[in-house]
């Protein structure tokens, strides 16, 4: 049985060496044969020599190199897609997935037999307020508007096996949302519940803006009710339209001489008509730009060098 870990890093010079240790002990740990997988995703700082350098004294190291930043979901599909494990982990590469929850992770694979174990965060320490409650609302609102329902409080930290391996290598759409593709795969997906920790050092890679993509991405890929928005809002402002009508018309019946046919009214309409146009166009282009993507099949990331790869 091959092990395989799969670990995107961006600009992580701080942390990698220390993560290549706490995973090669649980590796060990393990007792199965395993393979490192790092996917550095364009990094600006030194962690591609560092990478290189581990890679170079360790043959378990195996190194994807990207030619530049393509995100975080297109790394960890590069090691999905070049990892050779029977099974396969993917974890962060800042040690706030503990490395040692892969062993529980391994045991509760083999108890149940399960395609999927998945990492539930049961308390998250060091994250700001602000992460911690856009994430809640973002998954529960994500599961009312999706036709599949994914498991709330979850990343990518998990344990996946050849199967599911296999099935994500045949999709072929660009713009992947990984925890929401592999819950929609089925087979038997089983939770395994930890505890996040604080960054092992640096600071996050997920600004406010990848952040909004990265909802933006779920949201598009797994449900189309944002289209259907367009209609409600049209019915809605039809029926605000109807009810402003009969209240003019009854004000011009009791008080015809002091009603003054007035802009305010006008202007009212045209803010308020305008505002529906524009979202509802607003929400076709998100779809259209998703299209746009798959129309062009580029690649989702382009690899500038292998390393340790045979
Ligand atoms: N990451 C990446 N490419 C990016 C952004 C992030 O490969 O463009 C990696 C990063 O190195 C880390 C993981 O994705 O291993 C999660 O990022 P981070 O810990 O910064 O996100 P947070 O935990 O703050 O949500
Ligand atoms: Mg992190």
């Amino acid at each position: 049985m091959l092990l395989s870990v799969i670990t995107p890093c961006y600009n992580e010079a701080l942390v990698v060496e220390e993560t290549y240790r706490r995973l090669t002990e649980v590796m060990v740990r393990t007792g199965m044969d395993y393979e490192l997988v790092f996917v550095n995703d364009g990094s600006r700082d030194n962690t591609y020599a560092l990478l290189l350098q581990l890679a170079q004294q360790d043959k378990a190291v195996k190194v994807i190199h990207f030619s530049r930043n393509f995100g975080h979901q297109c790394a960890v599909t590069a090691g999905i897609n070049h990892c050779h494990g029977d099974l396969a982990v993917i974890i962060d590469a800042d040690l706030q997935d503990p490395p040692e929850v892969i062993l529980d992770m391994l045991e509760i694979q083999k108890k149940e037999e399960a395609d999927v174990v998945y990492g539930v965060r049961k308390k998250r320490e060091g994250e700001s307020w602000f992460k911690l409650t856009t994430a809640k609302w973002f998954y529960r609102i994500l599961n009312k508007l999706s036709d599949v329902q994914f498991p709330v409080d979850t990343g990518d930290f998990r344990l996946i096996s050849r199967r599911i391996i296999d099935e994500f290598n045949r999709l072929h759409e660009k713009n992947k949302y990984i925890r929401g593709l592999i819950s929609w795969m089925g087979y038997k997906q089983v939770p395994c519940y930890y505890e996040r920790k604080e960054r092992f050092a640096g600071e996050t890679k997920y600004p406010l803006k990848k952040m909004l993509k990265f909802a933006s991405t779920g949201l598009l890929s797994f449900s189309k009710k944002p289209l259907k928005l367009a209609v409600w809002l049209g019915m809605l402002s039809v029926l605000v339209a109807l009810v402003y009508a009969i209240v003019i018309l009854i004000m011009k019946i009791l008080h015809p001489e002091s009603f003054v046919t007035g802009w305010t009214s006008t202007i009212f309409m045209i803010i308020f008509f305008g505002g529906v146009q524009l979202l509802t166009i607003g929400v076709l282009g998100e779809y259209i730009g998703s299209l746009f993507d798959e129309a062009k099949d580029r690649p989702e990331y382009i690899i500038s060098e292998k390393v340790n790869f045979e």
